[in-house]
């Protein structure tokens, strides 16, 4: 079986009655297999697919025409589509290379290279690192590495940051850096920087000492320890700067305890 393009499959659901379908967009996942977005009009569909034969063509022909509402004609067919069996060799393969991309990276944070291009300036850098040890004493007892990496990104769109976690054999589970979206330290954003931060660290905590990823029970706990809004961080009342280009370079006030000390 030839592998088809996008617009091939895309053609093909046509012809089988999906006329609202507008895009087809593969992609390598590790573990989600299709989903539908932006009112079912694009699906995203496993790589793995490009080599479906025509009745699992047929199954996501279903689905995209129920709109992936759980009915029963369209769990059948999700069914179907995840039992083919052509996806679990491409399935390994993904997660094998994830799983190799994760060990190279660590071993690069060894020779300390940086993962994320950081923007932040020197004071900017500062800044970050006082009140990332504030918080850790102020609110996680402590107990997070004195020395994680905290980077300023200013190519983050949609999310305002992020933790790389890491684990290899000499060193168990460690987080290679924490960023955040650079437009966190433009006026106004102080809340939201200062509840992006704690979230962040939230995962930090859960991935050194739980050793989970994501926002489940474990995560929720130490966000709520933290006293940070426990829900993910998307779609906030963030100001963002008027373009992507324009460079962000503004070192906030520290919070008054801190201030205090140093006075
Ligand atoms: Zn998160």
């Amino acid at each position: 079986m030839r592998a088809r393009t996008a617009d091939d499959f895309l053609r093909e659901l046509k012809e089988r009655g999906a006329r609202r379908l507008l895009r087809v967009r593969f992609r390598a996942n590790r573990s989600t297999i299709w989903s539908l977005t932006q009112d079912a009009t694009v699906l995203n569909v496993h790589v793995a697919y490009r080599r479906a034969p025509a009745s699992v063509l047929d199954a996501f022909a279903t689905i995209v025409r129920g709109r992936g509402y759980r009915t029963a004609a369209v769990k059948e067919a999700a069914d179907q589509v995840r039992n083919w069996r052509g996806l679990v060799p491409v399935m390994e393969a993904v997660r094998a290379y994830h799983a190799q991309r994760l060990r190279r990276s660590a071993h690069r944070c060894d020779e300390d290279t940086q993962v994320t291009h950081c923007c932040a300036t020197p004071a900017q850098r500062a800044y970050l690192r006082a009140l990332y040890g504030y918080l850790n004493r102020s609110r996680f007892d402590g107990l997070l590495p004195d020395d994680l990496p905290v980077r300023l990104s200013n190519r983050m769109s949609t999310s305002l940051g992020h933790i790389i976690p890491a684990q290899d054999r000499r060193r168990g589970r460690f987080v290679i850096e924490l960023a955040l979206n650079v437009d966190l330290m433009l006026e106004g954003n102080g809340a939201e920087r200062m509840d992006t931060l704690l979230h962040e660290m939230a995962h930090v905590a859960d991935w050194l000492f739980d050793g989970n990823y994501g926002h489940g029970d474990t995560w929720r706990k130490w966000a709520r320890h933290a006293g940070c809004r426990a829900e993910t961080k998307y779609e906030r009342p963030v100001r963002h700067r008027r373009k992507r280009a324009e460079p962000v370079t503004r070192v906030p006030p520290l919070p008054l305890a801190l201030r205090r000390r140093a006075a």
